[in-house]
């Protein structure tokens, strides 16, 4: 570590700033989210850092004096003329001021690190100049994993410190604060619920303890592998989670964004033996969040699609228990991605269809008739076992043989393939190219195609 990160105090300071143009009015943005005062050095200052004099924020001098840099926090330097630029820093220097010349590192004591403001929650990045890009790459990572609303919750939660220390005893502080931003109160303000968080923890600071924890469950979306094609809802609820259920087309990726202290637990199916059964996932679900855990259920694509949802909500609503479902990026929408090609289109197909080629034992399958249709896009999940009964069926309903087809397997992910032929071959082409699950056929019927119909169907059938 050559840099030494440290969060230095501003209020009561000064700050000066030479130069007048815009790579200075960027370093007076910064300062003026602190409470140091500002001094311009600059012959002449551009619009905003006028605006900046004129408001009485910033003092201006066009010449740095020999007393300017005399107990300045910090100086910056980017006058734009390199000589001038250098002999600023000597002099700011010799009144032992702590300086930056602006994209001169070799004339800098100290760095600007990337920052994410969630005053009074600071995170600053710095990669000691070695990746810049990569710094500001996790910046954004960083924003989109805390919430726009989190600094002024810290900042309420800064206030009541003294009523806390008062009120709780000290056994029970550490597990109090770890309620105050985790729990109902946290999840309220989040929420866009300010007032009643800051009612709650009021509440409980009153009450002297945390309220006795609830349990919630939620079913997450996972989106299709690709652990950036995850809602940022979605990433906070892996954030927030006791415990995480998980099933096998969830990518390993997508589960390093839980929390690291958070139970992990796979329901998908293990090798040569069988997946949970789904009773016993509502049950321990159900069991977990009774115990006050927050729980996530993190499901491939949308959960919402082929999730079998509706089992855990009603065990949940049966219990009492407080649901919310994650609405994912499901396999369809990834495929159509990945083929770079959209699920409808003006003119040609203007119904898309979600089905699956695999039903329960006993259910009939989904009818094909409905999708034989010109105008018709349809995703087929769970068929790649069952393509002849898909191209059947299809064909069978009117579609013509012609029909394009697209096969997208492992959407998204490194293993992603895709293959593309026509009705007439669908369940030939699977053979042939050794396609496997996870993959969505997606079948068009275009308006186009249907004219042409009868003929290209004895042509490909
Ligand atoms: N809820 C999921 C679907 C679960 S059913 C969703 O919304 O995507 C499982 C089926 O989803 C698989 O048989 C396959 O057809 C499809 N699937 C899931 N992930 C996929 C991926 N990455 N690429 C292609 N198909 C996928």
């Amino acid at each position: 570590m050559k840099n030494f990160p440290m969060f230095l105090r501003m209020d009561g300071r000064r700050v000066v700033l030479c130069g007048g143009g815009e790579e200075v009015a960027r370093k007076a943005r910064l300062i003026l989210k602190t409470e140091a005062r500002i001094t311009l050095v600059a012959e002449e200052l551009d619009a905003e850092l006028q605006g900046l004099v004129a408001s009485g924020r910033a003092d201006h001098v066009t010449r740095a004096g020999a007393d300017d840099f005399e107990g300045a926090a910090l100086v910056f330097i980017g006058t734009g003329e390199d000589e001038l630029d250098a002999a600023l820093a000597a002099q700011a220097r010799r009144a032992g001021a702590v300086v930056n010349v602006i994209d001169r590192p070799e004339l800098c004591d100290a760095f600007t690190p990337s920052i994410v403001d969630r005053d009074p929650l600071v995170v600053a990045i710095g990669t000691e100049g070695a990746a810049p890009v990569l710094g500001r790459a996790i910046k954004t990572e960083v924003e989109t994993m805390l919430s726009p609303r989190l600094g002024p919750f810290v900042a309420l939660a800064g206030r009541l410190r003294d009523a806390v220390a008062e009120k709780i005893s000290p056994q029970q502080r550490r597990g109090f604060w770890e309620w105050a931003f985790s729990g109902e109160a946290y999840r309220a303000h989040l929420a866009g619920r300010e007032r009643e968080g800051a009612r709650l923890l009021k509440e409980a600071i009153a009450e002297g303890r945390a309220p006795d924890a609830t349990g919630h469950i939620a079913l997450v979306g996972a989106g299709p592998g690709a652990r950036d094609l995850l809602t940022l809802r979605a990433v906070q609820r892996l954030q927030q989670a006791d415990v995480i259920y998980y099933d096998r087309l969830v990518d390993p990726e997508v589960l390093e964004l839980a929390r690291r202290d958070a139970d992990r637990v796979y329901v998908g199916k293990e090798v040569g033996s069988h997946a949970w059964p789904q009773e016993k996932i509502d049950r321990l679900i159900v069991a977990e969040a009774r115990k006050g855990r927050r729980v996530v259920r993190l499901k491939s694509g949308d959960p919402s699609i082929f999730g079998r949802a509706e089992e855990e909500l009603s065990a949940a609503r049966a219990a009492g228990i407080e649901t919310e479902i994650v609405p994912g990026i499901t396999a369809a929408s990834a495929a159509a991605a990945a083929i770079g090609r959209p699920l409808t289109e003006r003119g040609e197909t203007d119904t898309f269809v979600i089905t699956t080629g695999t039903c329960r034992p006993g259910d009939a399958a989904p009818d094909k008739v409905l999708m034989a249709r010109p105008g018709t896009t349809t995703a087929f999940y769970m068929a790649v076992d069952k393509a002849e009964e898909v191209q059947a069926g299809l064909l069978a309903g009117g579609a013509p043989a012609a029909c394009p087809v697209e096969i997208v397997a492992a959407a998204s992910t490194a293993r992603e393939r895709h293959v593309k032929t026509v009705l007439g071959d669908l369940a030939a082409c699977i053979t042939r190219e050794g396609i496997s699950s996870p993959a969505i056929l997606m079948v068009s019927y275009p308006k186009s195609l249907a004219g042409a119909a009868g003929e290209m169907s004895r042509q490909f059938a």
